[in-house]
């Protein structure tokens, strides 16, 4: 039987085990409801209060920044519409072009009801240019919201010198930081950030749970109204086997980052010789730097679903480009955005390699590559 190799971890990751064994007495026995008061409950309260503890730690925030929501999706939708919706005076809001559909389509809505969006081009290397975004920020700026890392092609935004300018305007700086937590030590402290939005599936945690970390002081308003859950800001009962997943998982990534760069790297190293001694044509996507593991490769003349589904059938799930655009098959905005020429664009594949991936994974995701594209 064919082995399995996952090289999709930009879409999702395999649970840790040690994560899993976290969260089992909180689905099994400790299954009260964090806000009661009697004793059954109050191991679960301590287990919100400490995931929270060790998540803010992980970031360099205080507990009391972090709200746990469902994920990703739902961390940015608040952040844009939060921040917007508590500016009655609607002034504008910066973002880019390559963010995630969650970001653009945010925007795209509070823009609807009359907030002025600007979207920053970006690179070749899809990198946001420092100088376009002084020269493009509106004087009245709300907010500036742009991506840690880009999901398709991993490149790294220069974050600390864009909240810089972000906040000589005064204006929040929000960060989808979905592909970077866990992969790149970030502290919101010393970037200066005010809102970052993370998701526990992209690091070895569960599925369905993430947060959105909220400066003390921003304004914004609440994600939901109801009970006093998440300090009044996002009510609903607390889904704490998740969360506590999510704060054993992101604790792990974090003290493993170092070693895991250097592995990660070493993968993508070795898959891309294979290619070269072999003669391949390829253009690899991004900039230098970039999320370990995720390479984006750009086939010239080639189809990319074509690419991944013949990957698939020798047990190897790579993607075409975003997991959440698999359904559309025009050419992802992002691969737009870096100016890729079309007849390279659709003949792109992510290989996005993870903690659990080996060498042997490299060599046969390369081979494979090789095997399809000599022919
Ligand atoms: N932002 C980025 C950059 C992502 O890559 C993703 C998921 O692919 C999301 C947001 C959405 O996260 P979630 O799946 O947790 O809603």
């Amino acid at each position: 039987m064919t082995r399995l190799i996952y090289a999709d971890n930009a879409a999702t990751t395999r649970l840790d085990a040690d994560a899993f064994e976290a969260m089992k007495p909180y689905l099994l026995d400790n299954y009260g409801n964090a806000s009661q008061l009697y004793s059954f409950a109050r191991p679960v309260k301590r287990a919100l209060m400490q995931a929270r503890a060790d998540i803010a730690e992980c970031i360099g925030a205080q507990p009391e920044e972090i709200y746990f929501t469902s994920g990703g999706t739902e961390s940015d939708n608040w952040a844009i519409k939060g921040v917007s919706f508590a500016d009655l005076t609607k002034q504008a809001i910066v973002t880019s072009v390559i963010e995630h559909h969650a970001v653009l389509r945010a925007c795209e809505f509070v823009q609807l009801i009359g907030y002025p969006v600007v979207y920053l081009p970006v690179d070749k290397y899809g990198v946001v240019s420092v100088k376009s975004f002084e020269e493009m920020i509106p004087e009245k700026t709300r907010l500036v919201s742009i991506m840690y890392a880009n999901n398709e092609i991993g490149s790294i935004q220069p974050i600390k010198q864009l909240v810089d300018i972000a906040h000589a305007h005064n204006a929040y700086f929000h960060t989808d930081a979905v592909q970077a937590l866990g992969h790149i030590n970030l502290n919101v402290n010393d970037l200066g950030i005010d809102l970052l939005s993370a998701s526990a599936h992209k690091f070895n945690g569960p599925k369905g749970i993430g947060f959105l970390y909220i400066r003390s002081g921003t304004d914004i308003s609440p994600h939901s109204h109801g009970g006093a859950q998440e300090f009044g800001m996002r009510a609903g009962t607390e889904n704490i086997a998740s969360i506590v997943g999510m704060a054993a998982a992101l604790k792990k990534n974090c003290a493993e980052i170092e070693h895991r760069t250097v592995e990660l790297h070493a993968l993508s190293d070795r898959l891309l010789s294979i290619l070269d001694q072999a003669g391949i044509a390829y253009v690899r996507n991004g900039s230098k730097d970039c999320i370990p593991g995720n390479i984006s490769l750009s086939f010239p003349g080639q189809d990319g679903e074509a690419l991944l589904h013949r990957l698939d059938l020798m047990g190897i799930s790579v993607s075409t480009g975003a997991a959440c655009d698999s359904k559309n098959n025009q050419v992802s905005h992002v691969l737009s955005a870096i100016g890729l020429p079309q007849d390279c664009a659709r003949g792109t594949i992510r290989i996005s390699f993870g903690c659990f991936n080996t060498i042997d994974d490299a060599v046969a995701i390369g081979n494979s590559l090789v095997k399809i594209l000599s022919k």
